[in-house]
């Protein structure tokens, strides 16, 4: 079967962002930043997903999306925690009906109520509360809740420890996947993402996280951003940093998607990183939703790229199913209940 591993609700019913700028506003004018959320119809839902995402899975060919909130509205850095805390939920909780609307083309991850300053360990209660409650099975993980200043601690710094301690009792990965970008430097997209994809990999060589915690897993998306085209650069910093091989330092305990969005990069991806390390995405209808005028094909339709790579039957099948089934444990255990 074909996992994509990267989703987001970008096609959310209007009356959900709705309510989030009513809850902006509110928190402005020091009033209620967790109001009454409107009454949004399983139709409503349905529609939303059955004209956008479930129609391109269906026409690409895919079985199953890992499906999260959508990324650049997370936005950490608006509001304070209590902001956060209360669109999250919301946010959760509409994941959790799509799911449970169509339980065999979507399984959940998490947003997290990250707010800048704010001690990770706050954050732990929503990923429990979305791994038990409500059957998730993996968090993005947002190393900058200051929307592009970076003014927090390092992701391998101890502050964020308590949070890894739970995503290995759990058994559960994250994706480290940054919201928008307030500083007009970055293109949120463009930019911000890219950046925060290989400032992650740089963080994670510098530092002996993996060494603290042997059984945590991180996916780094949009193919691992700028990591695999100068992976030569990377391999040689982790030798004058006095650190082990990056197959043994790093890349037991992180994975690549494939959102990169032409066949060279892609290629790239393939003969650099070991397939083992590669899960298929694809964000579809997400940062790039237009046609390549190159191929006449969508530039996010990641599959054709895949499907195109001259590798075996094997590794094919490990790129697109069994690798995500081997890093989203709980998502194994949900298809096998299915028979799958
Ligand atoms: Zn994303």
């Amino acid at each position: 079967m074909i996992i994509d591993c990267h989703g987001h609700y970008t096609t959310a019913p209007e009356p959900h962002n709705v309510w989030r700028e009513v809850q902006k506003a509110n928190f402005k004018a020091g009033g209620n930043v967790d109001p009454a959320y409107p009454d949004i119809s399983d139709d409503e839902i349905r529609e939303s997903i059955e004209k956008n995402q479930l129609r391109l899975i269906k026409e690409r060919g895919a079985d199953l999306t890992v499906f999260s909130p959508r990324a650049s509205t997370m936005a950490h850095h608006v509001g304070d925690e209590a902001v956060s805390k209360a669109w999250t939920r919301r946010c959760n909780d509409l994941i959790k009906r799509v799911v449970d609307l169509f339980p065999e083309t979507f399984v959940g991850v998490c947003q997290l109520p990250q707010s800048p300053g704010v001690d990770i360990a706050h954050s732990i209660g929503e990923l429990e509360r979305c791994v038990n409650e409500l059957g998730f099975i993996g968090c993005n993980l947002n190393p900058d809740p200051s929307g592009g200043m970076w003014n927090g601690p390092p992701l391998t710094d101890k502050a964020w420890y308590p949070f890894y301690e739970k995503m290995v009792e759990l058994d559960v990965p994250a994706m480290v996947h940054v919201s928008g970008s307030c500083n007009p430097n970055f293109h949120a997209t463009g930019a911000h993402y890219i950046n925060a994809d290989t400032t992650a990999f740089m963080q994670f060589i510098q530092a002996d996280l993996f060494k603290d915690f042997p059984d945590l897993r991180v996916i780094i998306p949009h193919g691992g951003g700028a990591v695999p085209y100068h992976w030569g650069r990377y391999r040689g910093l982790a030798d004058m940093l006095k650190k082990p091989l990056l197959r043994d330092h790093v890349m037991k305990n992180v994975y690549f998607d494939t959102c990169v969005y032409h066949q060279p990069g892609i290629d790239l991806l393939f003969r650099v990183i070991d397939t083992k390390n590669i899960l298929f995405g694809s964000e579809m209808i997400g940062a790039v939703r237009g046609i390549d005028p190159e191929t006449g094909n969508y530039f996010d339709d990641t599959k054709r790229y895949v499907d195109a790579l001259p590798i075996s039957a094997e590794d094919k099948a490990m790129v697109f199913e069994g690798n995500a089934r081997r890093v989203y444990p709980r998502l194994d255990k949900i298809l096998k209940a299915q028979g799958r």
